[in-house]
């Protein structure tokens, strides 16, 4: 549907917007424009006229008797169908509303500051909708130019809640956006005064479309994660494979497993049967040909979960396969996992796709839909302590979903946190109202582009809806921590699984050596968006009787091989009997215990001494840095890592990743 602006505006002065005052004249007689208040606003509109002011189609401060004259001139230039003429509104504050539909995500409510300005400030902050008042005054607050609506420079106040209204009305519960099917729309400028708001423009933009919808009744995904057996299609007796090898990863973690093959009674020593219908088990993973898998899908009913590792359908351009097989699943009455995905890890139900053994069971679930990347965190993140209950990578994700896995695991018993790898939303709608439903940490990391939201970059609402910023606004909806890197993701998820997911009130406290290095800490917190409170003044007394001179917070204690291990913690214990920060990241340079010898000894009463005061702080959550950790001889990172870990203490090897963490487990506490 296309409209003109005064129909939209008629729309929007149905559903409660202040609108000018205004009427249509298609001919050159305007005596109808004498009800009209002066000064008078002139528009020409027309199939071809969209950005009005670039071709002299807006002429503004008239008087009754300018209308014909200017109404001439325009039709002399322009393909005219009509004008509108309006009432002209008092100046105020120009601001931008509009609302688009993301192909992932569906509703996006867009505001901003500039009117014509918008463009070139890009001042906007964006939400999906139904937003909330407290969503509508947050965006309005993290405008970077948002003083200009509280009262800056002299000029008066905007009347925010008026805008708060506007914006509740387009974007709130049961507003215009429940009505995307008559368009996407942009008011641009709605212009805000100190008695009110009033929308002098609103035109309708191309729309992308309707979004899919999804889901069908829950599914238990328990026996996808604990499979009471296993079998493998693919596996050749002749000519190892993918399907040889996910065997001999089976094999080694245990399960009961079977291999599906035509012609042979046992593959690799595996027992095997010839067709997925004679196996008696709850998961099959299918490594044969993308254009067999559906032939062997067709045979998998009685089977829950079918996970397909080949890789050549969407991702190749071939949709129809995909299809084919997701229908093969369907008749089958079996759930698909993939396809083009690595599949299921999780020690508890000896599920597994990396070589190398099981790690050990623990909190952490991830869904990932790069089963390389799944890899990669599974094997560096238990490395560095994580420990999994469920990870699951999807691939393609034909049938199940990240959404759907997401809100089984926020139900889970096991799990307590969960990390989310993914590049394309897929269920966009899905997903964000299943990360608002969970109430257990939920990490993001959000790879490439995928172009979505440009498609309408010939509109200015469109144009600024970039990807990132569409995550941004999930995560930020819906109580989300979106990091950005893989290091972060591993960070942030070993924060949570030592502390859990606590209120994380009370302040940070950073305490180690160098004043160089404290600087920079400062630095890094205040870039993860945490502010360091000052030390309260009975702790300088506190600090002076064990020999330490405050230096704020950071605070500066000397840590190092010849230093008393138990210093940190002592200054740390009388600290927080002065006041109880929520969290302490105490940091050590290692380098310093190694340059001039070996003081591994030291390192370790240290780390020993900051164990213990873990212990007897229960209520305070503590974070170790170990700076440049490379400067120890192998071995003595790992045994640092494992007395911290063993108290439950999470260790990072730079400030900045100390920081997201320590950020991330504050908002989630915030949110
Ligand atoms: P365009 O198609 O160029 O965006 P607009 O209808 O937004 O045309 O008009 C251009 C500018 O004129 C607006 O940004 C606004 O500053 C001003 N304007 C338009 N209509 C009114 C009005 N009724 N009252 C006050 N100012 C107006
Ligand atoms: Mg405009």
């Amino acid at each position: 549907m296309s409209a003109y602006e005064h129909e939209v505006k008629a729309l929007l002065g149905a559903a409660g917007v202040p609108v000018p005052r205004g009427v249509v004249v298609d001919g050159l007689d305007f005596d109808r424009a004498g009800e009209l208040a002066e000064p008078l606003v002139l528009k020409a509109f027309g199939p071809g006229l969209v950005h009005k002011s670039d071709v002299g189609a807006v002429a503004l401060g008239l008087s009754r008797k300018d209308l014909a004259a200017r109404a001439a001139d325009m039709r002399a230039r322009l393909e005219v169908a009509g004008f509108l003429v309006e009432e002209q509104a008092e100046a105020g504050v120009e601001l931008i509303v509009g609302l688009v539909r993301d192909p992932g995500f569906g509703p996006v409510l867009l505001t901003g500051l500039g009117g014509v300005w918008t463009e070139a400030l890009r001042d906007t902050a964006l939400r999906l909708c139904p937003i909330s008042e407290e969503d509508a005054r947050r965006m309005l607050a993290s405008l970077r130019g948002s003083s200009v609506l509280y009262g800056s420079r002299g000029g008066p106040p905007v009347d925010v809640d008026a805008v708060v209204k506007l914006l509740m009305t387009v974007g709130g519960p049961g507003g215009l956006w429940e009505r995307l099917e008559l368009g996407e729309f942009e008011l641009n400028p709605v212009i805000a005064g100190s008695s009110g708001v009033i929308a002098v423009d609103a035109r309708y933009l191309p729309s992308p479309g309707p979004v899919a919808g999804a889901s069908g009744a829950a599914t238990d995904f328990l026996p996808l994660f604990e499979p009471k057996a296993v079998a493998v299609v693919g596996a050749s007796t002749t000519r190892p494979n993918f399907g040889n090898m996910f065997l001999g990863f089976y094999r080694a973690a245990g399960v009961p497993l079977v291999a599906v093959h035509p012609t042979a009674d046992e593959v690799a020593g595996v027992p095997a049967v010839p067709s997925l219908a004679e196996a008696d088990v709850d998961y099959a993973l299918v490594a044969v040909p993308a254009e067999r898998c559906a032939e062997v899908l067709r045979e998998a009913r009685g089977v829950p979960f079918v996970q397909v590792m080949s890789g050549g359908f969407a991702e190749v351009g071939r949709p129809d396969l995909e299809e084919e097989l997701a229908e093969a699943a369907r008749a089958a009455g079996t759930r698909l996992l993939g396809p083009n995905c690595m599949g299921v890890y999780s020690p508890r139900g000896r599920q597994t796709f990396v070589g190398g053994g099981l790690g050990p069971a623990g909190p952490v679930a991830l869904i990932s839909q790069s089963g390389g990347l799944a890899g990669e965190v599974i094997k560096v993140g238990e490395r560095r302590g994580l420990a999994f209950s469920r990870v699951v990578t999807v691939g393609n994700s034909a049938d199940v979903t990240p959404a759907e896995l997401l809100r089984w695991l926020a139900r889970d018993e096991e799990t307590r946190a969960v990390g989310l790898y993914l590049e394309d939303p897929r269920d966009g709608r899905e997903l964000f109202e299943a990360l608002q439903a969970a109430e257990l940490p939920v990490v993001l990391l959000v790879g490439g582009r995928t172009g979505q939201g440009q498609e309408a970059a010939a509109s200015h609402t469109g144009g600024m809806v970039s990807d990132r910023r569409v995550w941004e606004a999930v995560a930020e909806q819906a109580g989300a921590v979106l990091v950005s890197s893989q290091d972060d993701l591993i960070g942030v998820l070993a924060y949570f699984q030592a502390h859990g997911s606590r209120d994380a009130s009370g302040g940070v406290l950073v305490v180690g050596p160098s004043g160089g290095a404290s600087v920079l800490a400062a630095d890094a917190f205040d870039l993860a968006g945490v502010r360091l409170d000052p030390l309260p003044p009975e702790a300088l007394e506190a600090l002076r009787g064990l020999g330490v001179v405050a230096s704020g917070n950071p605070l500066e204690v000397p840590v190092g091989p010849l230093g008393r291990a138990g210093l940190v913690p002592e200054v740390v214990s009388a600290l927080l009997r002065c006041r109880p920060y929520g969290d302490v990241v105490l940091h050590v340079n290692v380098q310093a215990f190694f340059t001039y010898g070996d003081a591994a000894e030291p390192l370790y009463a240290y780390a020993r001494a900051v164990a213990q005061a873990q212990a007897a702080l229960p209520g305070t959550r503590i974070t170790l840095v170990t700076r440049n950790g490379e400067c120890a001889p192998p071995g003595v990172e790992d045994e640092v890592r494992r007395i911290a870990a063993a108290a439950g203490i999470p260790v990072y090897r730079s400030m900045e990743a100390a920081a997201v963490a320590v950020a991330a487990g504050g908002r989630y506490g915030v949110a």
